[in-house]
């Protein structure tokens, strides 16, 4: 193991709480039973799975019922817009969503599209909003659901989402967010926001990789992507992955205790990261400045060769582009979509910080990109 990596890669997955691999643990060797057996060790795991499920609603505004445990976000996001599709495509095949959501929803709506279904990507601002003005426009009377993220992943540009529900509720119009990056960040509010369908994902807040879930407004309908035992109501077949859903709950349990604490420490290393480094260099910020998450600096960095920074920082972890794209050689999506430049793409890069993250951290990234920085100003000046 490596442990002087600098980790400012926090979007793309965090490091587990030691208190939720703690809280994890009995349910390995000793509470292991199958939460659907008839049995006294299998109804005392089923309580602790109900009782997981209904802290976790408690953070959303929920109803228990509401909550659908799934493998992570991408397959809740298959579950909401797969499952609504089927549903109601008598209403119409009509979908709205934007061009810079997240894969997992871009490539469902690519596959619909392939099924007959039509799609309309909104465009952004070059400060990565969509216009709301545009979204009313585009909604039909076979539109059947809107599909906006809650924060962008790559440069924390946070929607107008109460808005964007609004606008869906009075059109008549299902609403479905991508939550990912703001659960655990932000307070979560489903009932007062008419959010019908909102998924989350316990590894982007230090709770453990393959469990998350979708939140799903009561009489709506789904159909699931997974047919088998009937688990979760039938909308998620497959035995409940039990030691996940008690570490997710308890992920979201210290999200909810620390989320100020978090924020304010959490923006103060960022804040500090980008203010020296928009200072001195000659760097563009990446999305709208005051409607942006706490934890990301998106930035294109203009005199700089990429591949140079990515070798000379080879002991910080950080993104080019976002995590899922960077090993492509495409451009990301959610910057050329903001009218950033293909070159400018290349040379943008993504630190997302999070709550094991040090002022030291921070200072040392600022020192050695310092160095590469003015490494490439002394070959300016010579030529
Ligand atoms: C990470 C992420 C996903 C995918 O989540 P998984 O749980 O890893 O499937 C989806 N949307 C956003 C915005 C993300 O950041």
């Amino acid at each position: 193991m490596n442990n002087k990596i600098i980790y400012f890669d926090n979007n793309a997955t965090t490091r587990t709480d030691d208190r939720v691999v703690e809280a994890m643990l009995p349910y390995f060797s000793s509470y292991y039973a199958n939460p659907s057996s008839l049995h006294s060790l299998g109804q005392t795991v089923k309580q602790i799975v109900e009782t997981s499920r209904s802290k976790i609603s408690s953070y959303l505004s929920s109803k228990p019922e509401e909550i659908i445990f799934t493998s992570g976000a991408t397959e809740a996001i298959n579950l909401a817009i797969k499952g609504i599709v089927e549903t109601y495509s008598n209403k119409g095949r009509h979908i709205i969503t934007s061009q810079t959501e997240h894969s997992a929803v871009l490539d469902v709506c690519k596959y619909l599209e392939s099924r007959g279904f039509e799609i309309d990507y909104l465009r952004v601002s070059k400060e990565g909003l969509i216009d709301l003005t545009q979204l009313e426009n585009q909604i039909r009377t076979d539109t059947i659901l809107v599909a906006i993220m809650y924060v962008n992943n790559e440069t924390g540009v946070v929607q107008p989402i109460a808005k964007i529900a609004e606008i869906c509720n009075l059109n008549k119009v299902l609403f479905f967010t991508d939550a990912t990056q703001a659960v655990g960040k932000l307070p979560i509010n489903t009932s007062n926001c008419k959010i019908d369908l909102l998924c989350f994902s316990g590894h982007k807040f230090y709770g453990p990789k393959g469990i998350g879930g979708l939140y799903c407004k009561r009489n709506i309908k789904l159909n699931p992507l997974l047919h088998g035992g009937g688990h979760e109501n039938g909308l998620r077949s497959g035995t409940l992955n039990v030691p996940g859903i008690v570490g997710l709950s308890k992920a979201f349990e210290i999200a909810h205790d620390e989320m100020q604490t978090n924020k304010e420490f959490i923006q103060s290393l960022r804040d500090k990261f980008e203010r020296i480094i928009l200072s001195q260099y000659n760097v563009k910020l990446n999305g709208h400045p005051k409607n942006r998450l706490y934890n990301v600096s998106n930035m294109s960095f203009k005199d700089i060769d990429p591949l140079l920074m990515i070798s000379s920082l080879n002991d910080i972890a950080f993104s080019q582009g976002s995590a899922c794209s960077s090993s492509s050689i495409k451009p990301s999506h959610v910057l050329t979509s903001m009218g950033v430049s293909y070159e400018e793409a290349f040379s943008s890069f993504r630190f997302s910080f999070g709550k094991y993250n040090s002022e030291s951290e921070v200072d040392s990234v600022l020192s050695q990109l310092g160095k590469i920085l003015k490494q490439k100003e002394k070959s300016n000046t010579i030529i």
